[in-house]
């Protein structure tokens, strides 16, 4: 099959998928969803649980939980709600199973539900405020830049002015209730920028940033106990990659790497800020790494999907999670969904442009409401409307139509000639020179007069790719793995690249690539080789077999061995 030919498959696939599947995926019948997401509040249940000793976590007063650690002579309260009464709230709560005094209070990050009842905590002591060195910035990015926006679609988000009743609950806390003058802010007083250490109360601290559900985030660690408090880096549902109350572009392996580093740590308690502590070494190392493969899944078919042409409408049906991932009490998508986050990362790579031609400049709403009105009126068919639409000069609407029909009837090679001449005849009237060379470059594919292919890496100069760093070349590697094909694997393989004295481990882990940069014992496949060596196999410039053959590569395994690893990964 042609690489054009393998879009329009898939392209085909995903519509076919979309056309028997009206509803987006995540939605179920009407009482179903209800029941789900009211036995999901259940996580919400307003009571202070003690998960270990000296831990108290008061969940349910606010949209995220105040933390309280008891030291020697005092307290530490790890973040503090969204307002000044539901902090007083949640203090009257904890001061029923500790009257010691309030010595710090730390800031996971900059979040409305966590900070503005920060003074009600401190009750007008002067006591040490930890965040971020970057929180206040957020915070203010936020007063000063976004109020108004951010304001109308957290309302709607939430759902704050919804008549009582019809939140059932904000899938990360029970609900949201931000009061302008009841914002009792305290501004971070002592700031770092990638690890403090300190001891409060007699109780050891370790705070790490862990840029991932915002670049300020921070977790803390009590070395101690092997107590780990994530902020909202992981929480049980799956995570908001994007939020649609609007975000800057959130790094999704930025995010995975930081869940990494608190698996490294082997915790024995998890204590998020929002949903409910989860207590035993086995179960947090295994909640923390489905969460993170979670995650990587949907980061690297999203861009394997894009590296195979695919824009967010064609993504949205070919990224889904397998069903281990799917099924994972973590990450039901009561919060964040991996439809929402598959266009995320394809913004934050690609930006909003979808790559069609049709889409640069879409018929504004009301025309096209116009054009619909006019088009359903008149009830012929939809390629008699593409064609009449064409032969009226509406081109834009000839364009957008012979989608449709090309939808309806992917082999009418007549959609294609008449989206072709649509498309030409914008381009030829665009006085913009990047969007006419797309229109007549898509239309000319259309006809099969072009086709763009793709870069073929085995003719990379070789000082091109002698300079490519290793770390980020077997990063890319990850996203270019076949998941459907590697959905039962579980392989590890351990590269050790001698010339540049780095070795790397990637976990084939049931569809997801994980990559450290570190000796993980016991490999499946032991790779010896050089970075150079091995980047001329992978672009295949060498071949595997010979390199064996000359000792430029050693595997256990053999050659077989090797093949059968890149066989798992488009190339
Ligand atoms: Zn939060």
């Amino acid at each position: 099959m042609s690489k054009a030919a393998l879009i329009w498959f898939l392209l085909g696939l995903g519509l076919l998928l979309g056309a028997c599947d009206e509803a987006p995926k995540q939605s179920a019948a009407k009482g179903d969803a209800a029941a789900a997401l009211k036995a999901h509040g259940k996580l919400f249940t307003k009571e202070v649980l003690t998960p270990v000793p000296g831990i108290h976590v008061a969940v349910g007063y606010g949209l995220a939980n105040v933390i309280m650690i008891e030291g020697e002579d005092g307290v530490i309260i790890v973040d503090t709600l969204e307002s000044r009464s539901r902090a007083a709230e949640a203090l009257a709560a904890l001061r029923q199973v500790s009257a010691k005094p309030v010595k710090a209070i730390i800031l996971t990050h900059n979040h409305a539900d966590h900070i503005y009842g920060a003074q009600v905590f401190a009750g007008g002591q002067d006591i040490p405020v930890y965040a971020h060195q970057s929180t206040s910035d957020h915070i203010d990015r936020i007063i000063n830049v976004l109020v108004n926006s951010i304001y109308r679609r957290s309302m709607a988000m939430f759902g704050q002015l919804l008549p009582q009743g019809l939140v059932l609950n904000d899938g990360i806390g029970p609900d949201l209730k931000t009061v302008t003058e009841e914002l009792a802010l305290l501004r971070p007083s002592k700031t770092f920028e990638k690890r403090l250490d300190v001891t409060i109360a007699g109780v050891k601290l370790q705070l790490h940033h862990a840029p991932g559900e915002t670049d300020d985030q921070l977790f803390v660690w009590l070395p101690r106990r092997k107590i780990l408090l994530p902020g909202d880096n992981i929480y049980q549902t799956f995570p908001n990659l994007y939020t649609i109350r609007g975000t800057a572009h959130r790094d999704v392996m930025q995010w995975v790497r930081s869940l990494d580093k608190m698996r490294d740590l082997g915790a024995e308690v998890l204590v998020p800020s929002h949903t409910r502590p989860l207590v035993g070494g086995k179960q947090v190392a295994e909640t923390l790494t489905a969460y993170r493969d979670g995650m990587q899944y949907v980061h690297d078919q999203t861009v394997r999907g894009m590296n195979l042409g695919l824009g967010p409408e064609q993504l949205v049906e070919f990224v889904y999670l397998p069903p281990h991932l799917a099924e994972h009490p973590w990450l039901a998508e009561h919060y964040g969904t991996v439809r929402w986050s598959v266009r995320a990362v394809f913004n934050g790579y690609l930006g909003w442009f979808s790559g069609d031609a049709v889409d640069l400049d879409p018929l504004s709403p009301g025309e096209r409401a116009r054009q619909l009105q006019a088009a359903f009126a008149d009830s012929k068919s939809i390629p008699a409307q593409a064609r009449a639409a064409l032969s009226a000069g509406r081109y834009q609407w000839a364009a957008e139509l012979s989608r449709y029909w090309r939808l309806n009837d992917p082999d009418a090679g007549e959609a294609d000639e008449v989206m072709a001449a649509a498309l030409t005849a914008l381009g030829e009237r665009s006085g913009n020179p990047n969007a006419r060379n797309w229109y007549l470059t898509q239309a000319h594919e259309l006809r099969g007069e072009l086709e763009i292919g793709k870069p073929d890496p085995s003719v990379l100069p070789a000082d091109m790719l002698d300079g490519l760093p290793i770390a980020p070349f077997m990063a890319g590697m990850s996203t270019r793995l076949k998941a459907e094909d590697a959905l039962d694997t579980d392989l590890l393989a351990r590269f050790e690249f001698s010339d540049e004295d780095r070795v790397f481990s990637m976990h084939i882990r049931r569809g997801v690539a994980a990559l450290r940069e570190t000796a993980t014992p016991n490999p499946d496949i032991h790779i010896k080789t050089t970075a150079r060596t091995w980047k001329r196999i992978v672009t295949k410039q060498r071949n595997p077999a010979l390199a064996f053959a000359s000792d430029e590569i050693d595997a256990e395994g053999g050659v077989a061995g090797i093949v059968k690893f890149l066989s798992l990964f488009e190339r």
